[in-house]
């Protein structure tokens, strides 16, 4: 076990994990710090869940499923009605969470906060999303309907990135479907997903059908090779969503395993170029560029180039950088030290491999915040795409610009890169964005908007190495990733008796 500073211990506080309805320490032998990025301090010590752990959650899960599936829809779209209020009364207190233990600003994670909620009211329509098809008299007296039936104890295993938005993709439309959950999130800033099982316990959810299970690859493989998970949703790096996606096809689950990016965002000549660099820099630099969706390379088209980063350089000259939960901040600091570490190495890399570097955050530093994970906005011009600094998700306030002659060499540049999640124009031609939208290979594509997220009423989900697995998450293939469809043909109150036909059935 992690033991940090006598000192500082009184401080520190044990992160349990949430099974059947309580916290509790189970058997876990391990745990690991949790840190506030602005200053840090450790706040936290996260409990890392044993195998034995994992069975015990799992099979809690179990033991709820036998009644969750037959709870009726209304009463699963009360809970969620329920659930979706507190989340909205306790926005403020979840998002001071989140700033707590991610660094970003209290506005971007009230903005997090505010897209989970989406995905809970769109699971509160659950009864809708579940309907089936119906055919009358498919058949002399025979009719054919489908009906969609959960899977059981499901598995959720999330990034630190999004620590409430993304296990909230997930449970909510998983447990309205009538499945159970164990959740296993980011063990870098866990906290808050303990104030979402304590909302669900409030709005009414029965004990064990939400778990929480913290911990590290050893919690991960207890879930990927349980016998009793019967599907794991997974959000994270590319390596790892390769990983459980292998692991638990093999082990007979189903699996999405959603991974990183390298999103792209081309600026025609065309283009607006005060909306493209505001568009820039917000998509680049916000949450400290620690987003899936964030846009880590502009490629700009003719003479685009030079007005983009004079229009770039000008507002990171501005950007308030400090600590998330500071008034006027509009850039907090990276979640860890090894990642801060990771980040100032690419921009070092960026250097000797020949890169223009225009911003260096390198050596920025906030005034009575020595020890917080800071790195300034950096800016590259000149890269080219061989450079780490182009072939590597960075997942910081790192923005590369890479310059070409022509529209269709930078699209032929984002469509031979490996990930696929997001990516956008920026133009006034509509033909070229109709050709952009017909010819990118994204999964995500945005016409003058730079981060291209989907509302919970449509799906989330990349192309290529950003994606393991056949289903997008949330939205409607959240519902059929949840579900198993079943179809039925049935004959009633056909008094003819027409006797043994051993031939294969026809329509007559
Ligand atoms: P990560 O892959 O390191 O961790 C994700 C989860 O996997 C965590 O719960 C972690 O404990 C677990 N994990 C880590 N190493 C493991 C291993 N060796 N074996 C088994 N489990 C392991 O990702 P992260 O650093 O927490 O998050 C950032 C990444 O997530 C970025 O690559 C980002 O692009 C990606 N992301 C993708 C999306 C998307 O929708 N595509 C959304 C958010 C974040």
């Amino acid at each position: 076990m992690f033991l940090p500073a006598a000192s500082n211990f009184d401080l520190v506080k044990q992160i349990q994990h949430w099974i059947d309805g309580q916290l509790t320490a189970a058997r876990s032998q391990r745990s690991g710090p949790v840190f506030n990025p602005a200053t840090g301090e450790q706040t936290g010590d996260v409990l890392y869940a044993s195998t034995d752990d994992v069975d015990l959650a799992v099979q809690t899960a179990k033991k709820a499923y036998e009644t969750w599936r037959y709870s009726s829809l209304t009463q699963r779209q009360n809970v969620m009605f329920a659930f979706r209020e507190l989340v909205a009364t306790h926005r403020d207190e979840i998002a001071a969470q989140l700033t707590a233990e991610h660094g970003k600003t209290l506005d971007d994670a009230k903005g997090e906060v505010q897209r989970g909620l989406e995905v809970i009211e769109f699971a509160c329509n659950i009864a809708h999303l579940l309907k089936g098809d119906y055919s009358e008299q498919v058949s002399t007296g025979v009719d054919t309907y489908t009906i969609r039936q959960p899977l059981g104890v499901v598995a959720g295993i999330t990034p630190f990135n999004f620590p409430a938005m993304v296990p909230m993709w997930m449970y909510p439309i998983a447990i309205a479907c009538g499945n159970t959950f164990v959740l296993k999130p980011s063990e870098k800033d866990p906290s808050v997903n303990q104030l979402a099982a304590e909302l669900l316990a409030q709005a009414g959810l029965p004990d064990g059908v939400f778990n929480i299970v913290n911990g590290d690859k050893e919690a991960v493989d207890g879930l990927l090779h349980h016998p009793d998970v019967a599907a794991v949703s997974f959000v994270g790096s590319t390596p790892i969503a390769r990983y459980i996606y292998e692991t638990g096809t093999q082990n007979g689950k189903r699996v999405q395993a959603l991974g990183g990016a390298k999103n792209h965002m081309i600026v025609l000549p065309d283009a607006d170029i005060d909306l493209a660099a505001d568009a820039a820099v917000s998509a680049g630099y916000g949450s400290a560029g620690e987003r899936c969706m964030a846009i880590s390379a502009v490629v700009t088209v003719g003479d685009a180039g030079d007005r983009l980063i004079e229009g770039v350089q000008a507002r990171i000259e501005k950007l308030n950088v400090g600590p998330g939960d500071q008034p006027g901040v509009e850039m907090g600091p990276l979640v860890t030290k090894q990642h801060l570490d990771k980040v100032r190495g690419y921009v070092d890399a960026g250097v000797s491999e020949g890169a223009l570097l225009i911003a260096d955050g390198r050596d920025f530093v906030v005034d009575d915040y020595e020890d917080g994970y800071f790195l300034g906005p950096t800016l590259f011009d000149g890269v080219t795409p061989e450079m780490s600094i182009y072939t590597d998700e960075i997942f910081g306030p790192v923005l590369s610009t890479v310059r070409m002659e022509h529209f269709e060499e930078a699209i032929d540049l984002i469509n031979a890169n490996p990930y696929g999640n997001g990516t956008a124009v920026f133009t006034n031609d509509g033909g070229a964005a109709r050709k952009f939208q017909s010819e990118i290979q994204v999964g995500m594509v945005g016409i003058n908007v730079p981060i291209p997220v989907p509302l919970s009423f449509y799906s989330f989900g990349g192309w290529k190495d950003s994606i393991f697995g056949s289903h997008a998450i949330y939205g409607p293939e959240g519902v059929h990733f949840y579900t198993r469809q079943k179809v039925v043909i049935s004959r009633w109150a056909d008094p003819i008796h027409r006797g043994v036909d051993l031939g294969f059935p026809t329509h007559g």
